[in-house]
C-alpha cells in the first residue's frame, strides 16, 4: 500500500533560491499548458506531449524530465474535473521522479533544479526511517507558507495480512464529538474547536485589514489549522485502530457519502465547525492505519443508526431526546446518543459479516486515494 512520508529539507540560501525558482517556473509552465489542454479539451499525455513538449522546454527552460512530469501533472489535474481549467499556485507542489531525484544515504537528497542538481540535507525521524526503506522513486517538493521545504516521498509499505473479524468496534463520526466508539470512548472536538475559534477571531481582524501582509498571515493561519486537525485525526485514528487490534476486532464505519448527507449544520457557527472538520481525512487515516495493522474495515449503511435502540431494535425519531441523550420509547434503554449509534453501526457490521463477505477494504482504499489528494491540497502546504 502506498503511503507518504514527509521529510523536512534543510537547504541553504542558494539551494532554497534555486528550488524556488524551479517550482515557480514549473507551475508557470503547468498553468500555461493547462490553458492549452482546456482549450483542446484534451487530457491525453501523448497528444499534449506532441504539441507542446518543445515549447515547454524552450519557453520555460524545463529539463526534459520536468517537461514530461509537467504534462503528466496537467493531465491528471484536468482529468479530475473536465469542466474547469486547472489552476496551479506559483508554489504548488512540484513532482519529482527517480530521474530528477536520488537519495544519497539517509540524510541527503540530490534534486534537479533549473540550475543543475543541488544536494540538500534532510531530517529523518524514527517513524520516517522505518518507512523509508520502502521508498519508491516518487515525491512531491513542497514549499510551505512558513518558508519551510518538505519532500513528500511515496513509500510502498507491505500490508499486514488481514485478520478475519466477526466482532467489530463501531465508530460514529460527528461534529460535537468527532468520534465515539461502541465501547463508549469519545474523542471530543473541543481541542480543535478551541483552535478554530482562536483562528477565526484572528481571521476576521486580518480580513478587515486586507493588506498583502495580512493575506500572507491568513494563509499561514490556514496552514497551521490544517496541520493541527491532521495531528488530531492521526491521534484519534491511531487510538481506535490500536483498540481494535488489541481486542481482535474489526472496525465498522458508516459510509463516507452518508456522513455528508447525515450531518447537517444549522446556523453559521455550526456550518463553520462542520466545514472546518475533515471527515474524509479521518476516514482515510482510519482506513490505512487499519490496513497496515491487518485490522478489517467494514462500512455499513448508517440509516436510522441514531434513532434505533441498540438494545431492542425499536426505531423512532423521538428516541433521541437531544443531541447527546438517547432514551428508548419501547424498552427505556438510556445511553449517550452517539454511543448508541456506534453500537448500531457495530451490530450492522456483525450482521453483514456472516459469512465474512462484507469486507470492503477496497472501498476504504478508494476513499483513501480520493482523500489523499484532497488532503494535500486542503493542507495549503
Ligand atoms: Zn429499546
Amino acid at each position: 500500500m502506498n503511503l507518504t512520508v514527509q521529510l523536512q529539507l534543510l537547504p541553504d540560501r542558494d539551494h532554497s533560491r534555486r528550488l524556488r525558482e524551479s517550482v515557480e517556473r514549473f507551475n508557470a509552465a503547468a498553468n500555461w499548458l493547462a490553458g492549452n489542454a482546456f482549450e483542446k479539451r484534451s487530457a491525453n499525455k501523448i497528444e499534449l506531449q506532441l504539441a507542446h513538449y518543445g515549447e515547454l522546454r524552450e519557453r520555460f527552460g524545463l529539463s526534459a524530465q520536468m517537461a514530461v512530469r509537467c504534462i503528466a501533472q496537467v493531465c491528471e489535474a484536468y482529468k479530475r474535473d473536465r469542466s474547469i481549467r486547472p489552476v496551479f499556485r506559483p508554489t504548488a507542489a512540484m513532482p519529482f521522479d527517480q530521474r530528477m531525484m536520488s537519495f544519497k544515504g539517509i540524510d541527503r537528497v540530490s534534486l534537479l533544479t533549473l540550475g543543475g542538481r543541488v544536494l540538500v540535507p534532510f531530517v529523518l525521524g524514527k517513524y520516517q526511517s522505518e518507512q523509508f526503506t520502502h521508498a519508491k522513486g516518487q515525491a512531491d517538493l513542497v514549499l510551505r507558507d512558513d518558508g519551510k521545504w518538505f519532500l513528500l516521498v511515496t513509500v510502498d509499505v507491505p500490508a499486514t495480512s488481514l485478520i478475519p473479524a466477526s466482532d467489530f468496534i463501531g465508530v460514529d463520526l460527528g461534529v460535537a464529538n468527532i468520534a465515539t466508539d461502541s465501547d463508549g470512548n469519545q474523542h471530543s472536538g473541543a481541542n480543535v474547536e478551541k483552535v478554530r475559534r482562536k483562528h477565526n477571531l484572528q481571521r476576521k481582524r486580518l480580513q478587515r485589514k486586507g493588506t498583502r501582509g495580512a493575506k500572507k498571515k491568513l494563509r499561514r493561519i490556514a496552514g497551521k489549522e490544517a496541520r493541527f486537525r491532521r495531528q488530531e485525526n492521526h491521534r484519534i485514528s491511531k487510538a481506535i485502530v490500536e483498540d481494535a487490534k488489541g481486542t481482535g476486532r474489526g472496525i465498522a464505519l458508516e459510509d463516507l457519502k452518508h456522513i455528508r448527507n447525515r450531518i447537517t449544520a444549522r446556523g453559521s457557527d455550526a456550518r463553520n465547525r462542520l466545514s472546518g472538520w475533515s471527515f474524509g481525512q479521518l476516514y482515510a487515516f482510519l482506513a490505512y492505519k487499519a490496513e497496515r495493522a491487518g485490522v478489517a474495515v467494514v462500512t455499513v449503511d448508517p440509516r436510522n443508526t441514531s434513532r434505533t435502540c441498540a438494545k431492542c431494535g425499536h426505531c423512532e425519531k423521538s428516541n433521541r431526546k437531544s443531541q447527546s441523550e438517547f432514551v428508548c420509547k419501547a424498552c427505556g434503554h438510556r445511553s449517550h446518543a452517539d454511543r448508541n449509534a456506534a453500537l448500531n453501526i457495530a451490530l450492522r457490521a456483525q450482521d453483514a459479516c456472516k459469512p465474512p463477505s462484507g469486507l470492503v477494504n477496497d472501498e476504504a482504499k478508494a476513499g483513501l486515494r480520493n482523500c489523499g489528494r484532497v488532503e494535500l491540497e486542503s493542507l495549503a502546504l
